[in-house]
């Protein structure tokens, strides 16, 4: 899962025209024009820039918070009379949650607007070459569909190839991301780069039943042996563990032993944090789809965002451990390596019922 990023208010300023350039079954792409493609730590309240290549995600995971920025993109393009009539119809046939998986905004000129900010001698260039992170994926999926047609993510990342000294991660659940290991490894020669496959479950029908049309957990694994075996930094975001459905600490140890065969450099972990929009969509999904945590979900989450301080270091602990055990480096969320031995959560088998009753009691 991505970490929370707000709208840019530079589309909001570039907001032209939205033509259609192209179809796929259900999915209609739109070509947006944005100013910039580099998002400031300032506009987003994250600690790094980010570079998001689309705004809407065909995956279409149940617990995405990345749902109101398409929102108000489209809202703005139908009430500035920029989207033609028969696609305005389009538009507002289908909920706002739905067309962030329905209709995808393709910045065409990314590459571009990116080599224009990043222009060798700019402020911009010297402060991320100076180690300022960028972060690429952090409120779509950079290897979405439409990556395979419109190339924008690779596009960005022949630019940054072309500069030294920089610090990049890109985050994905796709195994398109291999396609590109040609132009990972020129970057990695002069600049530091990660790549994050994201995985939250080894069960392919409720991987299915979560993130309905992302890759298969085994082809996301996949990538992580073809990545590394290209020589690229690779680890897994298990992120966000679900509670009472993906935080099975047996299941926690089957994915952690898995993503170590895999090859895994590092492992990142960290619960379901629910903000408003997510919050909107996830919880009547979990009435639907899991109506036996309905109730325990309403409690966990009515008064703030994220779980309680003692489920998320319960479940931080135990993934620690799994991480030790099997030999890959934990990635506390926002990046820090963690070596703690903070807790009395064991990882050995006849203790995972005691970790599944504490993880449990605290939902
Ligand atoms: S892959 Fe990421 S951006 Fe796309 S729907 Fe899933 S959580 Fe949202």
């Amino acid at each position: 899962m991505h970490e929370p990023a707000l709208f840019p208010p530079t589309i909001q300023q570039s907001l032209r025209q939205l033509p259609v350039i192209g179809e796929q079954r259900d999915i209609t792409y739109y070509a947006l024009h944005a100013r910039s493609v580099l998002n400031g730590p300032g506009t987003t309240g994250m600690g790094f820039w980010s570079i998001n290549p689309y705004t809407g995600c065909a995956f279409g995971c149940a617990y995405c918070y990345a749902r109101y920025a398409h929102r108000y993109v489209m809202e703005r393009a139908a009430s500035a009379q920029h989207l033609a009539d028969a696609t305005q119809q389009d538009v507002a046939r289908i909920p706002p949650w739905l067309a962030f998986e329905r209709h995808i905004l393709v910045k065409r000129n990314a590459a571009a607007a990116l080599a224009r900010v990043l222009r060798h001698g700019s402020e911009r260039h010297a402060a991320l070459a100076q180690g300022e992170g960028i972060v690429i994926g952090t409120a779509t999926d950079p290897y979405q569909p439409a990556e395979r047609r419109f190339r924008i993510t690779r596009g960005i990342l022949e630019v940054l190839a072309e500069h030294a000294g920089l610090s990049i991660v890109i985050i994905t659940k796709s195994p398109l991301v291999t396609r590109d290991v040609d132009v990972l490894a020129r970057i990695a020669r002069r600049s530091s780069l990660a790549v994050h496959l994201s995985l939250i479950t080894l069960d392919r029908a409720l991987a299915r039943r979560v993130e309905p049309r992302a890759p298969t957990p085994e082809s996301r694994l996949r990538a992580v042996t073809r990545l590394r075996q290209a020589g690229v930094n690779v680890g897994v975001n298990c992120m966000p563990v679900l509670p009472g459905i993906t935080d099975d600490p047996r299941a926690l140890e089957a994915l952690v032993q898995r993503v170590a065969d895999a090859g895994a450099v590092h492992l990142g972990c960290c619960s379901l944090r629910l903000q408003h929009e997510a919050r909107k969509r996830y919880l009547p999904f979990i009435a639907r789809e899991f109506p036996h945590l309905a109730e325990r979900y309403e409690r966990a989450y009515a008064n703030g965002h994220s779980l309680s301080q003692h489920y998320r270091a319960g479940l931080e602990a135990y993934v620690t451990r799994l991480c030790r055990k099997y030999g890959v480096q934990f990635r506390r969320y926002g990046g820090e390596s963690s070596d703690s031995e903070s807790s009395s959560i064991s990882t050995e088998p006849s203790a995972s019922a005691r970790v599944a009753e504490q993880l449990a009691l605290a939902l």
